[in-house]
């Protein structure tokens, strides 16, 4: 009888309490949700060219991404068209890998514009935009406002540095950054996908080739600068790099196992 008087009312309280936090929730995911994809309508082409179903993944992997990975700022406010852009350059390299988690970040640290002062990670003379930590930085991306907003503009043309960090992170998921993301390709492609990067550098040396020279520096940096190249302009990249763009795709699960090889 005393529970009836005093406890079913706390119950009652309780249930109704709980059912109004969830519907905030709810409420607010959905609103979050709008933002998302007013942005991804305005600022990114490879969402705004795939299919409704396409768009429905790539609208749940960025959430799901920011979930699961911080993003602070040093000197600036987080806005929402960060968040959305950096979720959008981690979802690009996997969209065809939809259960893909890059168990190896924990945070992006997201710079207002250039850090070269402070770190000397990529490259000798050019500007520092973005990096993937390793030792006590494990776990931790740096990139520069700058250039992620860059990478989604019109005029940044075969470049996007935060893809070209994300595609860094998955090469290292393996344990080394050597431009063979083992996590990714089978076996027995790892053989043509060496030699065909290096024939390419070769190309590039000779001035033959429209693949940035920044690819020279490693096959970890021709992965990635190729990668960034094959996801913002990949009809040029398929007509200028048929052979290439044919391991990419496999790599980057964005052809059946099997298919053209
Ligand atoms: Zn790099």
């Amino acid at each position: 009888m005393n529970f009836i008087i005093i406890g079913l009312p706390i119950l009652v309280a309780v249930y109704l309490l709980l059912r109004k936090r969830n519907k905030n929730a709810l409420l607010k995911d959905k609103n979050l949700l709008g933002v998302y994809r007013a942005i991804l309508n305005e600022h990114v082409e490879y969402y705004q060219d795939l299919d409704d179903i396409g768009k429905a993944r790539f609208e749940r992997m960025v959430r799901e991404f920011l979930q699961y990975v911080r993003i602070e700022g040093v000197g600036t406010e987080i806005t929402d068209l960060d968040r959305t852009l950096i979720a959008s350059s981690a979802v690009i390299p996997i969209f065809g890998f939809p259960d893909w988690k890059y168990r190896n970040l924990t945070n992006v640290i997201l710079y207002p514009d250039t850090f070269n002062h402070e770190f000397q990670f990529e490259g000798g003379d050019r500007n520092i935009l973005g990096m993937v930590g390793s030792g006590y930085m494990n776990g931790q991306m740096l990139l520069s406002r700058e250039a992620l907003v860059k990478g989604f503009s019109k005029p940044s043309g075969k470049g996007n540095t935060a893809i070209h960090e994300f595609v860094h992170l998955l090469d290292m998921s393996d344990g080394a950054t050597d431009g063979i993301p083992e996590n990714l390709m089978r076996h027995e492609y790892t053989i043509p996908w060496l030699q065909m990067m290096h024939q390419e550098m070769r190309r590039i040396e000779a001035g033959e080739s429209d693949i940035n020279p920044y690819a020279l520096t490693n096959e970890a940096e021709f992965l990635a600068v190729a990668a960034e190249y094959f996801f913002q302009k990949p009809e040029q990249f398929k007509q200028n790099h048929p052979e290439i763009y044919k391991h990419l795709s496999q790599m980057f699960g964005l052809t059946p196992p099997d298919a053209n090889y």
